[in-house]
């Protein structure tokens, strides 16, 4: 099923023409719980991977044996998704108070290597905005799930770029670690649901007048609707939340920095400014950037499946992986809000 999102509450482009030059697309992914195949775009594979090509692993040195289990993190979801709708019972409960963190493989040393999560698989057949070396249209995401390494203290990035009618074979059995930090650095394993939409520029790396004009404009809308009907949602126009980014994991588009200032993410090695390439968002939407919402989700029933599909939560909601558009083989950087 195709996801669609409605059309902007105003087409902010039409009021402020100037916006035009801050124009990007973004395909976002609306993952889904699912089982895809190792020849579909997912999250959290499978990959199409080698038979006999190593792995990725983390060989950086920190603890990899204190955590959770991969195991535990599968049952506690297992049993929260059950109990859906309803107390818990003694059993569920008791059951969930055994899934803790704890030194559960002794016997892994700091050092060790331990094999990397499978994050995202992404082609560019289905995603537009996927944009890598020239001649690649796979991109393998993976990370160590474990938030020792860098100057964030974050879960460790891989990136591998593929030509995908050069790839064959399939694991028959991926390989995990047997134990993560946190089970908020484990995807659930989704479909995904391309779909290409225009942002446009945070606001505060607008020109200063360009700036300046819309949020004159919006205080302006916000003092007219003050007083009126309880319900008009003063978020529904707002052009952080409902105008200018899109929520949810996406490819391509803007960065947000609501949560910091702007901070420029620029190529160690040549300088240029680095774009987000995948954005991992801890919602879907919420409720100040409900308009997002595709159409085919606003259904109640669904809203467990669509808000926190992926159960990702790194930094304070948004881990961005940025790459150089001058050259994508130059190293990637992390950004956090
Ligand atoms: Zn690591
Ligand atoms: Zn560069």
């Amino acid at each position: 099923m195709t996801r669609i999102t409605p059309p902007r509450p105003v087409d902010i482009e039409a009021l402020f023409p100037a916006l035009a030059g801050f124009r990007r697309t973004a395909t976002r992914l609306h993952p889904r719980p699912g089982g895809p195949s190792a020849q579909d775009s997912s999250v959290a594979g499978p990959m199409l991977w080698p038979a006999d090509e190593p792995w990725p692993v983390c060989t950086a040195v920190h603890p990899k044996g204190t955590g959770y289990r991969m195991a535990d993190v599968r049952r506690a979801r297992l049993i929260d998704a059950d109990s859906q709708g309803r107390d818990k019972t003694d059993e569920e409960r008791q059951a969930l108070a055994g899934l803790q963190r704890a030194t559960h493989a002794p016997e892994i040393r700091d050092e060790d290597p331990v094999p990397l999560l499978a994050i995202a698989q992404l082609w560019a057949r289905d995603i537009p905005d996927l944009r890598g070396p020239e001649g690649y249209d796979l991109l393998q995401v993976f990370w160590c799930p474990f938030e020792a390494h860098g100057p964030d203290q974050s879960v460790e990035v891989v990136l591998k770029w593929r030509r995908g009618a050069d790839t064959r074979g399939t694991l028959s059995e991926q390989p995990e670690p047997a134990v993560v930090g946190r089970p908020e650095c484990v995807p659930e394993r989704c479909v995904v649901h391309p779909e290409q939409i225009t942002e446009h520029e945070y606001i505060d790396l607008l020109p200063a007048d360009l700036r300046d004009a819309i949020d004159a404009w919006q205080e302006d809308l916000l003092d007219e609707g003050e007083g009126e009907d309880e319900d008009d949602d003063p978020f529904g126009i707002e052009y952080g939340s409902a105008l200018s980014l899109a929520p949810g994991w996406k490819v391509g588009g803007f960065a947000t920095w609501h949560a910091t200032d702007p901070r420029p993410v620029d190529c160690r090695t040549c300088g240029t400014p680095m774009p987000p390439l995948l954005t991992v968002h801890h919602v879907e939407w919420d409720p100040a950037s409900a308009s997002w919402a595709p159409e085919e989700d606003r259904r109640p029933d669904l809203y467990r499946h669509v808000i926190t599909p992926t159960k990702v939560y790194l930094g304070r909601g948004y881990m961005r992986i940025h790459t150089c558009p001058t050259n994508p083989w130059h190293p990637h950087q992390l950004s956090f809000q």
